[in-house]
């Protein structure tokens, strides 16, 4: 994913230092959670699971250790009994004109029931680490431990839910392919070539049709960052209120609103925005930008995203959270 327009997040940036500039000094006394967590989302399995993906190495698109991956994400669903798998496979054009082969993983549970919500994730890695300073270095595909690997586990960790305790309404969950194979660095300016598996995905309309359209979409992207912070994206808040509202609100309610942020981050390009054009509005859970860089994370398309910035605690509160929405859901 990338950021799409950089003058919304110094907008952001300045509301919040106005914001936090009217404050007077007060005793702060932290209230009691409005909530608790429904399920058994596992920090540690999430982790693990991270762990198997980065096992594997870098997963570009066409690389042998992107289809292990995408065969261990298979393997993982049909272990926990998904009723639904529909494995698309396809080729798409990247930024330079060349061909890229994709395959984007969906599966479900309780195709029936027409109450959907869907959850997605992107699973391929960035073919170059083009914030490496280092000439070699950036050249060099990432393992993306968060970048990647993260929402990944994430989904899978509520799949293994799903299988002990099924929420009352549809859950599907989409793994794309070539989410991260945008146009390096160097060609500053240039958007091409991002969010190809999720553009392929809308463009072939599988597998809802028009009239059987999930009510909404959260879409996990690095979200498993130590110190992570995750804050609107404005294209979330403008286009899936509903989901931003669910999904901030729970966390809020469980006590993760030091994390969960209702503060305006920047316009990021990311596969909810094809989810959303498709007909599904969907939320971005994206650790935008923290306190301390106002951008993506320092280890954002760089070699340090590895296992080494990966935090339990930040798995464990983003899963209770995405868990809770589901389990709270009515038909
Ligand atoms: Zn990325």
């Amino acid at each position: 994913m990338t950021i799409k327009h950089f003058a919304a997040l110094m907008l952001a940036a300045a509301a919040i230092v106005a914001a936090s500039c009217t404050k007077t000094a007060k005793t702060t006394r932290t209230p009691a959670p409005a909530a608790t967590p429904i399920g058994s989302f596992s920090a540690d399995s999430a982790y693990r699971f991270i762990e198997e993906q980065v096992a594997f190495g870098p997963r570009v698109p066409g690389t042998g250790a992107h289809d292990s991956c995408a065969n261990y994400i298979i393997d993982k669903l049909r272990a926990y009994g998904l009723d639904t798998m529909l494995i698309q496979h396809g080729t798409v054009t990247a930024y330079d004109g060349s061909q890229m082969p994709i395959t984007n993983i969906i599966a479900g549970n309780k195709p029936h029931v027409r109450r959907r919500v869907v959850l997605a994730a992107h699973y391929d890695t960035r073919a170059w680490a083009d914030r490496e300073h280092d000439e070699i270095k950036s050249t060099q595909p990432i393992v993306g431990a968060n970048d990647g690997g993260s929402g990944v586990a994430v989904l899978l960790e509520i799949a293994r839910n799903i299988q002990l305790r099924d929420p009352e309404i549809g859950v599907d969950l989409i793994f794309f392919d070539a989410e991260d194979q945008g146009a390096p660095e160097e060609l500053r300016g240039d958007n091409r070539g991002w969010c190809l598996g999720s553009e392929y995905w809308a463009q072939h309309r599988e597998p809802y049709r028009s009239d059987n359209l999930p009510a909404y979409g959260i879409l996990l992207d690095m979200v498993g960052g130590r110190d992570a912070r995750f804050y609107y994206d404005l294209f979330s808040q403008e286009n899936a209120p509903t989901a931003c509202i669910k999904v901030w609100g729970e966390a809020d309610a469980l006590g993760y609103g030091h994390i969960f942020r209702r503060q305006l981050g920047g316009t990021i390009i990311d596969d909810h925005v094809n989810m959303t054009n498709r007909g599904i509005p969907t939320a971005d859970v994206i650790e935008l930008y923290n306190d301390a860089t106002g951008s993506f994370p320092a280890y954002w398309h760089t070699h340090a995203d590895d296992m080494s910035i990966i935090s339990k605690s930040t798995l464990q509160m983003v899963g209770n959270t995405v868990l809770n929405v589901l389990y709270k859901e009515q038909l």
